[in-house]
């Protein structure tokens, strides 16, 4: 076997890909992605935007690496990295972030875009707010600890952040680390019979913040450290800001004394953003973003994620990067359009299932169920069966092996019924309506609303 570039690695894997998910969830995430380098077992992968690579480094990681296996020497671990053509440029995401514990408590890794100034504030986070620019003004004066606990995506690395930066320009000296990276950096010091150091690192700050603290709940030794550096910190007016995705009293595996300790200042909450906040959040980044987007537009994505900013960000992304994609403005429609796989994932929606998709053209094509299942080969039989191979494409999620299993065929076949029909659907304005009809009876109410 010749040695393959990156890109031809890549372009195997896609192949590959395309055949284990569905063809939807393909076009969402992987069809813009290309191989940037092969090195030491690391397969960097290029996506268009944040959203994207956090979606695939959550979801597919698994699936993409095994996949990299059979075409690479193995045991490959893959890194989605943004590339240029999107505004964020690059940045990788590779799920972890163990770099930042080699770098000493004087130089905290911030995101500089999470500053007070960019953070846009509402009924539902405006307490939060306060109480992180009151800290950050004057550390262990104000409410110490700070807890701020809220859903996913809410804000509350952000506001952490914010709250660093800002005493950093105070001259506080400021360390940031996730509870995660704090557990790790723990278990490392007892490995290395380094502990002293460790907490002296800790110790030896005048603001700390601890990100995530749902982690360590239940980690006894962890928490145990933790506890002290607490109690170091807090008797010496450090101030202290953490955040979690729950209150204190909904972690049933923290250690009371350290919940009792969390309670000594002030705890505050973020809650999801209503639909005004949602709207600011998205001017405002469209603002910094560069062209313009109708206001229908930003008011359409803002009904379209409502419980969790970091999606809300995504579908702004996906919509302007679409729109460059296929070089149009960002209308109403095409923002539908770009976000069709969001808005399909409403509940409101019933998915539609592999059974309705069949049913409907057995119907439409007045044949029965079995027929249409069978390995029966007249004219209007296979082309039933390939009409529904290529809606179940169209319309579910359903991977072509899974297509393929509902009529005891294999993933190539329905792959060829599928390019058969798109190739008939051209040619023949007949079976285009045809298509179009059983389409509606799928969707009786093609268009309603939110
Ligand atoms: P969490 O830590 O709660 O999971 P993050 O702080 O990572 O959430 O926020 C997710 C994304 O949403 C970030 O890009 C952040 O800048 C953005 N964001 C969240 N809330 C706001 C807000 N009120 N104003 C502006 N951006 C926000
Ligand atoms: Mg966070």
């Amino acid at each position: 076997m010749g040695v393959r570039s990156a890109p031809e690695i890549w372009e195997a894997a896609l192949g590959e890909l395309q055949l284990q998910v569905s063809k939807s969830n393909y076009r969402t995430w992987l069809g813009k992605t290309v191989g940037l380098t092969y090195q030491d077992n690391q397969f960097i992968v290029g996506v268009p935007n944040t959203f994207v690579a956090e979606y695939l480094d959550k979801n597919q990681r698994s699936l993409i690496e095994k996949t990299l296996i059979g075409l690479t020497r193995g045991d490959t671990r893959v890194t989605f990295q943004v590339n240029g053509w999107h505004h964020d440029t690059v940045e990788s995401y590779t799920g972890r972030d163990d770099i930042a514990s080699a770098i000493p408590a004087s130089v905290p890794r911030f995101n500089p875009k999470y500053t007070f100034n960019s953070f846009v504030v509402g009924s539902s986070n405006r307490m939060a707010y306060a109480a992180a620019q009151g800290v950050a003004e004057s550390p262990g004066h104000s409410y110490n600890p700070l807890f701020i606990y809220g859903g996913p995506g809410l804000g509350k690395t952000h506001l952490l952040q914010a709250a660093g930066q800002a005493a950093v320009t105070g001259h506080t000296q400021v360390l940031y680390v996730s509870a995660e990276q704090f557990t790790n950096e723990f278990i490392t010091a007892i490995q290395h019979r380094k502990t002293e150091e460790f907490r002296n690192k800790y110790r030896s700050v005048g603001m700390l913040l601890i990100d995530d603290i749902h982690f360590i709940s239940g980690k006894e030794q962890t928490e145990e450290s933790f506890f002290h550096t607490f109690n170091d910190l807090h008797n010496a007016n450090r101030q202290i800001v953490i955040t979690s995705d729950r209150p204190p009293q909904a972690m049933p595996l923290l250690s009371e004394r350290l919940r009792s300790r969390f309670e000594w200042g002030l705890i505050t909450d973020i809650q999801p953003p209503d639909f005004e906040t949602r709207l600011a959040i998205l001017r405002t980044r469209a603002e910094q973003d560069g062209p313009a987007i109708a206001p229908q537009v930003l008011e359409f994505i803002a009904q379209q994620a409502h419980q969790n900013v970091r999606e809300l960000e995504g579908c702004l992304n996906r919509v302007t990067a679409y729109a460059r994609l296929v070089r149009a403005e960002p209308t109403l429609e095409l923002a539908a359009e770009a976000l069709q796989d969001i808005a399909a994932k409403h509940p409101e929606k019933t998915p539609l299932t592999a059974d309705l998709v069949i049913d409907a053209v057995a119907i439409d094509f007045k044949i029965t169920l079995e027929d249409i299942k069978s390995r029966k080969r007249d004219k209007e039989t296979a082309l039933a069966r390939q009409v529904a191979m290529y809606l179940l494409r169209e319309e579910t999620d359903c991977s072509l092996a899974q297509i393929g299993k509902e009529f005891g065929r294999d993933h190539s076949t329905v792959m060829h019924a599928c390019g058969k029909i798109a190739a008939d659907i051209e040619a023949s304005a007949c079976l285009r309506r045809k298509i179009g009809d059983i389409k509606k009876t799928l969707h009786p109410h093609p268009t309603n609303g939110n």
